[in-house]
């Protein structure tokens, strides 16, 4: 017998006959002889028509009061699925976060969980009935029994901290779509169901994948090593799995990290390769990778920060033993690829340094939070490391940084953020398959699971930066103080000297709607920080291939960049991480630029997948 959570959004509840079908799916899961904890949202548009109402009295409702609001959809929802499961013959309970013990902080409207208290759920369990818990809402404390609500979508995590709470064998998440699909349906019209991913590479997802799984509930199964199910509530099909290898056992107490990271990661087996002034234009980068790929060079890092005039550096590291061969090939065709270039004053050149390391931190409380990569540059600043490069994705940034700096850079951002380190993770340790509930080994990992496109970016450079420790910290930090999340942070290789002194640009990505903010911001402190133009460029889309499969796997950002090259299209910038890979594109090409992806890996099924508007 299993303990399996199940969780049912608000449109798979939106009405009366729905939530009669939800009974009848929850007494099937019971006869065949589990036990049953299910979460519910509130009905269809429910939570929308509560803040409608609120903001009809007040266009800045008091947070507390929202709370006492919001709380009450999920109160009506739990209350008809119980008594529906009663009209069945099968007993039921509903039970409000209060009821159940789901401790939250104080913060209203956004609280995160802090713990849970598993005893009354398992007494009602064990006198056969199944529990039918609100989603979506806990209390500040059990004294005063003040009522919270986690932030919009917050069932998910509601249902993935309680199946943690619970140890349940099983956490399932019920909605409108059959699953996770390897691109978004409205755009690419043949996109597939996957069959699985892991939590890490949804977590790198979420762009895409944020709209079916809150991050915050990836972020507990991960943390805790629940198998989680997405599946559509209208049909039987098994819908998509989620996995996470077995974590090292952790207290539930402090469910929700409050910390933004978890790990801080290394790799000294890093040397790096940078490509000076090559031309900007479509084609350049797939031509490198693609001959890179061909000798069986295995790529780690790849970093194309803006361009300057017509050209751009690309910089990418390997292993230290394939440094000298990555060099040759680089050396090789850059006459090839510089050929029609005008000027010749500052030919290309490439570039190489055997002593460097990279530096991470990992952890899905980055995600929409302010001020964490700034948190890292000040670190290491504070300790006086120059950070050669940066490259960042949704849930990591990465610095490469001298190899005489490295353990001084471990040490000190282990300490800032409160955590271990690791060397970074070893392919072979990652297999889902023979850690995650025990399941057989599955087929090698795909090297790209899924495809993303943001279209809501906006680039921003800063030029001529002074090149000296701790200017990437005064930059995100004053971002940070402006409460502007940053998206894609890139610092490539280029210098200049200027009067001397050296400079180096920074480019990254934001929300359009703060670009604003952020350029006044930036150049209101540019007499103080020394740094050149501002400039910003809100035309701009980001394209994301994220596959646990492409660690150790040559070629596989050679085949991103030829789909993109033979669709003529020209790549902007360039950021990755182990597991994802983003290109910044002008905007009137992201749609095309995505479509052409998700075809150059194959990930296009014969069935049409249908989701609801
Ligand atoms: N009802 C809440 C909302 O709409 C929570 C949820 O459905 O996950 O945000
Ligand atoms: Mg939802």
């Amino acid at each position: 017998m299993a303990l399996i959570v199940q969780k049912y959004g608000g449109t798979s509840v939106g009405s009366v006959e729905r939530i009669q079908a939800v009974a009848a799916r929850v007494l099937q899961t019971v006869k065949a002889g589990n036990d049953l904890v299910v979460v519910v949202s509130a009905m269809g548009k429910t939570t929308d028509g509560l803040v409608k109402l609120a903001n009809a009295i007040s266009t800045n409702p008091n947070r507390r009061e929202m709370d006492m609001l919001l709380s009450t959809g999920e109160q009506v929802s739990i209350a008809l699925l119980s008594m529906a499961l009663q009209e069945l013959g099968q007993p039921a309970i509903s039970l409000t976060g209060a009821q159940v013990g789901i401790v939250t902080e104080t913060e209203h409207t956004r609280a995160r969980i802090l713990k849970i208290d598993p005893d009354r759920i398992q007494r009602h369990l064990n006198a056969g009935q199944v529990v039918v818990v609100a989603g979506f809402q806990g209390i500040a404390s059990t004294d005063d029994l003040e009522i919270t609500t986690l932030g919009r979508g917050g069932s998910d995590t509601s249902a993935v901290a309680l199946a943690a709470a619970l140890q349940a064998d099983l956490c399932e998440i019920y909605t409108d779509v059959p699953g996770i699909l390897t691109a978004d349906p409205r755009i690419v019209e043949d996109a597939q169901l996957m069959s699985e991913i892991t939590s890490d590479e949804m977590l790198e997802l979420a762009s895409l994948g944020a709209k079916v799984l809150h991050p915050r509930a990836v972020e507990i199964a991960r943390n805790y090593g629940i198998t989680l199910v997405v599946r559509s509530s209208w049909a039987d099909d098994p819908g998509t799995r989620v996995l996470s290898s077995t974590p090292q056992p952790r207290p539930l107490e402090g469910l929700e990290i409050a910390r933004p990271v978890d790990a801080v990661e290394f790799d000294t087996d890093q040397a790096k390769v940078a490509l000076l002034r090559v031309p900007d234009r479509p084609g350049v980068a797939a031509r490198l990778f693609g001959e890179l790929a061909q000798q069986q060079l295995d790529v780690d890092l790849i970093i194309q920060s803006i361009h300057e005039g017509n050209t751009n550096d690309i910089a990418f590291t390997v292993t230290k033993n394939t440094l000298n061969q990555a060099e040759a090939v680089a050396a090789a065709i850059l006459p090839a690829l510089s050929a029609g270039l005008e000027s010749n004053l500052n030919p290309a050149e490439t570039l190489v340094d055997r002593e460097i390391a990279k530096v991470t931190i990992a952890g899905a409380g980055m995600i929409g939070r302010p001020g964490v990569a700034a948190q890292m540059f000040t670190t290491l600043a504070a300790a006086g490391i120059n950070i050669q490069m940066i490259s960042t994705s949704e849930v990591k940034v990465s610095c490469v940084v001298a190899a005489t700096d490295y353990d001084r850079a471990i040490a000190t951002l282990c300490e800032t953020f409160e955590v271990t380190s690791s060397p970074r993770n070893e392919p072979g340790t990652m297999d889902p398959g023979d850690q995650a509930t025990g399941s057989p080994p599955s087929a090698p990992l795909p090297p790209v699971r899924g495809v993303a496109l943001d279209l809501n970016q906006a680039k921003l450079a800063i030029r001529e930066i002074p090149d000296r420790p701790g200017m990437a910290a005064r930059i995100f930090q004053l971002l940070a103080r402006e409460n502007i999340s940053v998206d894609m942070i890139i610092q490539s290789q280029r210098c200049r000297v200027i009067q001397g002194a050296t400079t180096r640009d920074i480019a990254f990505t934001v929300a359009q709607a703060d670009a604003d903010a952020a350029r006044k911001a930036l150049e209101k402190a540019a007499p103080e920080l020394g740094y050149g133009q501002v400039e910003v460029d809100p035309e701009i889309a980001k394209v994301s291939i994220v596959g646990m499969g492409m660690i150790e796997n040559p070629g596989i950002a050679a085949r991103m960049f030829e789909a993109l090259s033979l669709q003529q299209i020209n790549i902007q910038m360039i950021a990755t991480s182990e597991i994802k890979i983003s290109c910044v594109v002008s905007q009137d090409e992201g749609v095309t630029a995505l479509r052409t992806i998700h075809a150059a890996f194959n990930l296009a099924g014969q069935e049409r997948i249908q989701v609801p508007a």
